[in-house]
């Protein structure tokens, strides 16, 4: 069975060398949408608490939230990041407090500290896919991303063979010793 949780990130990017409108900076309302499978653990009657999901998740998607995303040969970056150092927000501002977890992976480098994300390839719906999936497969038994923005959306499913033990009290993942971080069980 799965559990699904919803998430909304609202960002700005564009498509570097696109041909179409898109080729211009604007902002989105995207809507991506997890699912999670696994067997039901007795012990709560759930697969995984969607509200753990979605804290998962969001600890670094919050990254995508308000923030920018440019591919990282667009020369939009150097000319922005310039603007911010004069500045002086590039490093941080005392308002900028909903930041995530700085993350860095094949396809995308999040800089929390002046809301950007950096990505190897254009962040279409199925480019955001492929950064989310990569991000949390090992996280969570992902076995379904779903991500909309405007009129455009797309899927994709996976095979989910990582087997997560989960605490039959709480739901979340146990650690790797077996113990459970949020009410202390012990596998
Ligand atoms: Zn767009
Ligand atoms: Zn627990």
């Amino acid at each position: 069975m799965r559990s699904i949780t919803t998430l909304d990130l609202q960002y700005a990017h564009r498509f570097y060398g696109f041909q179409g409108e898109a080729q211009y900076l604007h902002g989105h309302s995207g809507g991506l949408t997890i699912e999670v499978e696994d067997s039901i653990e007795i012990g709560v009657n759930m697969v995984f608490p969607c509200n753990e999901i979605q804290k998962t998740a969001w600890a670094l998607l919050k990254n995508f939230d308000h923030a920018l995303i440019l591919r990282d040969d667009d020369p939009m970056l150097p000319a922005i990041l310039g603007v911010y150092e004069k500045q002086g927000i590039k490093n941080g501002s005392p308002t900028n407090q909903m930041k995530g977890v700085a993350f860095k992976t094949e396809l995308a480098t999040a800089y929390p500290d002046c809301r950007l994300v950096v990505t190897k390839e254009t962040m279409t719906v199925e480019g955001m896919i492929k950064i989310v999936y990569d991000l949390l497969k090992d996280k969570l038994n992902i076995a379904k991303i779903t991500f909309t923005s405007g009129v455009n959306a797309a899927s994709c499913e996976y095979n989910t063979n990582n087997i997560i033990d989960r605490c039959p009290l709480c739901g979340i993942a146990l650690s790797e010793s077996g113990v459970c971080k949020k009410c202390g069980y012990r596998k």
